[in-house]
Formats: structure tokens, sequence, C-alpha cells
């Protein structure tokens, strides 16, 4: 059977991508190499316990995440609206003052930033949520951290919040992503929840792949390269079969060598570590910052307390940033003996379950183009993926539907 297009890579921008060209009515054949799609946002089963490979959220704001996916299905799970951050000895509570009214005094008189501080949060807030997302994407553009600077933030709230908090969401220590990143992620955060389905983050690719005909997708299948001939493109699978098309869109990662003589983005590195035990740390769905600006672990969560597992045993997910000082993979022990200043000796009864070592977690997006670059990169071969938009869940969905919107256009 003979595919208008085919679409390499089934992570999601590959997904939307295929979703808004089977809307049209335009026949695809989303090829995948790695077992089933998803790409990096994937669930394992192990040991009865559902692992996210690195911990990863959904921010229910994402415009393009609304208008694509079906949240109730997905029977999301909110995280609790702030943060706690051990400061050394002790855990301060961080919480939204416009969700968690109560919770927030105790966030005013917390040492975590001066009052000053907690009042430019509020004109931050107001100023994100004034603009509309076209011109906060076109903004100033400096580093995450000039920004923060820039805005009056003090070294105190900088360090023990910001660098931690924006740190595990952007995947990098040292706040060197595009300002505009910060300005669009604050604006996710003050308008909608952070959550994670029940099943794990998979179950949004899941998702998507069951609104596509199965047939139009085969996995275990690497494309190893790609050739125009005359009028057609020859898509080469490693297996050595070939398959003819009008039409190619890479949904890859942007690492691949298909397209010998394109840039590849920058990676930011990340590993996440799983623990068991039988009681946890913390009993709330809360996320928990690094804040004494030293030590391996950035973040840590217990999703457990988010969906519980079926024998009530605690799973503890933490997460250690890659930069220049990490660039040899952190062993388990180390981060559990790091916990142990947190947590005390509880954290000698936790049992290692896997570790996630992730080479490329995020395209590094120390820029972000207000308009993007075009999404046709050749006669018959288009791009996606989250590195030609920004960083993240949003990024990879909207970029898959300009993909198939720009081939859609080409034919009209
Ligand atoms: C640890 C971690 C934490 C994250 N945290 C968040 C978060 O909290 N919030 C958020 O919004 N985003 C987060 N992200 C980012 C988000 O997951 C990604 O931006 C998004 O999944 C990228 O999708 P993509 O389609 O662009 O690329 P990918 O998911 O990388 O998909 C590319 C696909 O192409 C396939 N492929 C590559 N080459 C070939 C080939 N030659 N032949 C066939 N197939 C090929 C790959 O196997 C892969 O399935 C996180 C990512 C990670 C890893």
């Amino acid at each position: 059977m003979a595919h208008e297009v085919v679409i390499v890579g089934g992570g999601l921008s590959g997904l939307c991508c295929a979703l808004e060209l089977y809307r049209n009515g335009v026949s695809f054949l989303l090829i995948e190499a790695t077992d089933r799609v998803g790409g990096r946002v994937k669930t394992d089963q192990c040991d009865g316990f559902l692992l996210d490979r690195g911990f990863q959220v959904l921010l229910t704001a994402y415009p393009e995440a609304q208008r694509v996916l079906d949240y109730s299905a997905l029977r999301l799970k909110p995280f609790y609206p702030g943060a706690l951050v051990y400061d050394g000895s002790r855990f301060h509570r961080v919480a939204d003052p416009w969700r968690k009214t109560r919770d927030s005094i105790k966030s005013i008189l917390s040492p975590v930033g001066s009052l000053a501080d907690k009042l430019r949060i509020a004109w931050l807030r107001r100023q994100v949520l004034d603009l509309s997302l076209e011109n906060l994407m076109a903004g100033e553009e400096s580093t995450t951290e000039q920004r923060l600077e820039k805005l009056g933030f003090s070294p105190k709230i900088i360090d023990s919040f910001f660098q931690p908090f924006l740190g595990g969401v952007f995947l990098d220590a040292d706040l060197t992503t595009s300002s505009r990143m910060l300005d669009f992620v604050f604006r996710m955060f003050s308008i909608g929840e952070t959550a994670i389905p029940e099943k794990g983050m998979e179950a949004i690719p899941r998702q998507l792949l069951s609104m596509l005909p199965g047939d139009s997708i085969i996995t275990d299948a690497k494309v190893k390269e790609i050739k125009t001939d005359s009028t057609e493109l020859i898509v080469t699978l490693a297996s050595g079969e070939k398959i003819e098309t009008q039409t190619a869109v890479l949904a890859t990662n942007g690492l691949d060598n298909l397209l010998s003589e394109k840039k590849k983005p920058k990676s930011r590195v990340v590993s996440c570590f799983y623990f068991v035990s039988e009681l946890p740390p913390i009993t709330e769905p809360i996320l928990v910052l690094n804040g004494t600006k030293s030590g391996l672990v950035n973040n840590l969560c217990v999703p457990s307390n988010i969906s519980p597992t079926p024998t009530g045993a605690a799973l503890i997910s933490a997460t250690v940033l890659g930069d220049s000082k990490h660039t040899t993979e952190v062993e388990p022990q180390v981060v559990k003996s790091e916990l142990r200043q947190w947590f005390g000796t509880q954290v000698e009864n936790w049992k290692h379950l896997k570790t996630y070592h992730i080479s490329h977690a995020l395209p590094s997006a120390e820029q972000i183009p207000p308009q993007q670059l075009s999404y046709k990169y050749q006669e018959g071969i288009y791009l996606c993926g989250d590195y030609m938009e920004s960083p993240s869940i949003q990024g990879a969905m909207v970029s898959g539907r300009k993909a198939a919107q720009a081939i859609l256009g080409s034919r009209l």
C-alpha cells in the first residue's frame, strides 16, 4: 500500500504529526525504531511498580495538550501546587498563594527568599499572564539566570528555590536555558496543574496511538537512510526493506544521521534513581527541592503518594542533573547516602530498584526563536520534534502539528 507520507519516529511529535495528517485524510506510515511509540515519554513495569523513564510531568495548561488529549481518560493525578525546599537542616514549604492561600502564610514567613522576593513572584505572574503566548515567546531573550537577576530576585531565592525548581524543569543546573522558557513555564504553572497520569506518563503517547489507525504504525524498525530518487523518496530500513513515498517527516530527536549536514541539538543529561521502601519519607504528592546549592540530588518526589502502588510500598524518585561536573554516572549508593542527610536513618532501609541515565533528555534551548524556522527542510522532507519549538511536551506536540500543516499547505 502506498503511503503519502512516511513519518520517522514515534515520539509525541511524530504521533501528533500523524494525527493531524490522519484527521485531514492524508495516509501515512509511522516508523519507530524501538519496541513501542512514546519516544522519551515511556513508563516501564518493574517488580510491580510503574517507573517513568526519568521524572517528568504534564503541565495541564499546555495549550496543545489541552487541544489534543482527553485529560479525564488519562486520570491525571495532580501535585501539590508548591514545593518543599530542603535547606540543609529542615524542609520549608513554598506554596502557590493563589491556590493554597492558607499554606502561603507559612510560605511568606519561610526563609526561602525575602518578602520582596515573594512580591516579585506576584509581579512576574501578572506579567506572564497579561501577555499573549506569542508575545511572551517573542519577548527579550537572555538566560534564565540573567532574567531572574534582572527581575531583582535575591541570590538567596535564586539559589535555594529557582535554581533547583527551574533547573529540574529545564534539566539545566546552570539556568542557561532561554528566559522565554522561564516566562512560558511560569505562565503554565500559574494557570494549570502539574500532573501525572494514573498509569504513568506513557499513558499520553498511548492515548495518541489509540486515535490512529493501527496498520499505519510499525515498531522495531529503524530507518537507516532517506534518498531522493528523481520524484520519489526512498526510505530504507535497517532490515534492508525500501519504502517509496512522496514526503517524509523526520520526527526524531534531531540526533540521527539521516541528514548528514544538519546541525544537531545540544543535549541536557539527567539521571533518575528509583528506590522502594516500606514507609514514604514524606506523605504528600509534593516536589522536594534541594535548596542547599550543594550535593548531587536536585529534586525528589514520592510517585506512590500520587498514584498508590499495588502493594502499598513507597516508591521514591530522585533526580540528578548531568553537567560538566558530573560527567560520570552516579551510583545509587552515593545518592542514598546524600538523602540520608535529608531524611535520616530510614533511608538505610530503602532498596534501590532501577536507575535511568538519560543522555538526551531535552535539547539545551539556550535560544528559542519567536518564529521557528521552516518545518520544510528540503523538497519532500519535513522536520519536527521538541528541538524545533521548545524543550517540552507542548513543544513536541505543537511541532508535529505544524509539520503536518506545512505538508497540507504545500498541497493546496
Ligand atoms: C527525563 C525527562 C524529563 C522530562 N520532563 C519533562 C517535563 O516535566 N515536562 C515536559 O513538558 N517535558 C518534559 N520532557 C521532555 C519531553 O518528554 C520531550 O520534549 C518530548 O517527549 C520529545 O518528543 P519528540 O517527539 O520531540 O522526541 P522523542 O520523544 O525523542 O521521539 C523521537 C522518536 O524517534 C525515534 N527515532 C529516532 N531515530 C529513528 C530512526 N532512524 N528510525 C526510526 N525511529 C527513530 C526514537 O526512537 C523516538 O521514539 C522530559 C524528557 C525527559 C527525557
